[in-house]
């Protein structure tokens, strides 16, 4: 299948959840509830561009939400939901993906299966939707104090979510018809232009921030399992050669020796994060006897690190490393350092610690060369744990 895309909808004013700010820029864990559900797309392999709709003046905590993503700039919403959905939609038209996901930005916690659930639906289908059964009886009632009038049978009745998935020109056609009438979805729309979903599968982790006790319940799932890992190592200097640590070359004498770009840095940052995962060290899975990875940029087991927790369903809280030598001086690149780790990781650099310090003359533990110990704490879902 060709292309999809993600429209995330965080243009809601969301006050609601009884707060000032937005619900979809309010913390869980640390990380605004936008940032939560944009990584469940950016870490699932199905989904290219992200687009995010936000709301007028929303421009300084989306650049804070989004920090360290590379994602296309987002666009201005509109009065309603639909005439956000369409903004969105409209963004993508110049380069038309084949299939568009829309999903609402104040349901943080979408599980890769239920992505993968609505994209597989659309190989034969022009619309699907994630659903859940409505297990509880429904009833009515009303009055002051509301009495159970009567009972409504719920054989056939589905609580239904998003992301909502569609053929990208079926669900544009179907938004530039749309006459204007208020509608509670994507699949409303759909339906308007003769389109009816299919429903799949949905998940109850993927429940809809609405009322203040969501917050409290989402709270719980995003602190999730916290996993601490530690890595070290170590390269020895040689004649001849450069220095690269954290990605930053560092200008000295000498270079340091070893199978990739003997960057002992980002090695013991990488060995952290795969310790946190409890998924073997840099060795297991790029070994040294492989002349593939002989002069390697470290930034590729980085990176490899990062996706293993993405795919996981986890994400980086912190990492921290401190480098151990006499020579060459780290403080003057400290800056740069941290920024090139943080990209390396899709990380704001407020993650990213990166400190050194000598061995007062003792040349332990690096001896003639560079030594470096890294932490990571690293969050993963509670269903995953
Ligand atoms: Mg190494």
């Amino acid at each position: 299948m060709g292309r999809c895309a993600a429209v995330v909808l965080a243009g809601g004013a969301g006050v609601r959840v009884g707060a000032s700010r937005p619900k979809q820029y309010r913390m869980l864990a640390g990380r605004p509830v936008l940032r939560h559900a944009v990584d469940a797309f950016a870490r699932h392999p199905r989904v290219g561009t992200i687009r995010v709709v936000i709301g007028s003046g929303h421009e300084e905590d989306y650049a804070a939400a989004v920090a360290g993503l590379a994602l296309p700039a987002p666009v201005a919403g509109g009065a309603c939901r639909q005439a956000s959905a369409r903004a969105g939609l409209e963004s993508l038209a110049g380069d038309p993906p084949e299939l568009v996901l829309i999903h609402d930005a104040a349901r943080p916690f979408v599980p890769a299966a239920v992505i993968d659930r609505v994209v597989a639906a659309l190989a034969d289908e022009d619309a699907a939707a994630p659903a859940l059964p409505v297990a509880d009886a429904l009833k009515r009632g009303g009055g002051a104090l509301p009495r159970i009038s009567g009972a409504v049978d719920r054989a056939g009745l589905w609580r239904v979510q998003t992301p909502q998935g569609f053929r990208f020109q079926a669900i544009l056609a179907a938004h530039r018809a749309w006459d204007g009438a208020d509608l509670d979805d994507d699949a409303a729309v759909a339906e308007k232009a003769g389109l009816a979903a299919a429903l799949v599968a949905g998940d109850e982790d993927n429940f809809k921030i609405s009322a203040p006790e969501d917050l409290a319940r989402a709270e719980r799932l995003a602190a999730g399992d916290a996993r601490t890992g530690s890595g070290f190592d170590v390269h020895v200097f040689r004649d001849g050669g450069r220095v690269v640590l954290c990605g930053i070359e560092i200008p000295h004498d000498r270079g340091l020796a070893g199978h990739s770009d003997a960057d002992a840095a980002t090695h013991a940052v990488v060995d952290a994060l795969l310790g946190a995962v409890a998924a073997g060290d840099i060795g297991t899975h790029f070994p040294p006897s492989d002349p593939r990875w002989r002069g390697t940029r470290s930034r590729v087991f980085a990176e490899f690190a990062a996706r293993l927790v993405a795919d996981k369903g986890g994400w980086i809280a912190n990492v921290d490393v401190t480098i151990i030598c006499d020579a060459p001086r780290i403080a003057p690149h400290r800056e740069e350092m941290r920024r090139s780790l943080a990209a390396m990781l899709s990380l704001d650099p407020e993650r990213v610690g990166v400190k050194a310090t000598t061995t007062e003359g003792l040349g332990l533990p690096a001896g003639d060369g560079i030594a470096a110990l890294a932490a990571a704490t690293v969050r993963l879902p509670w269903q995953a744990a």
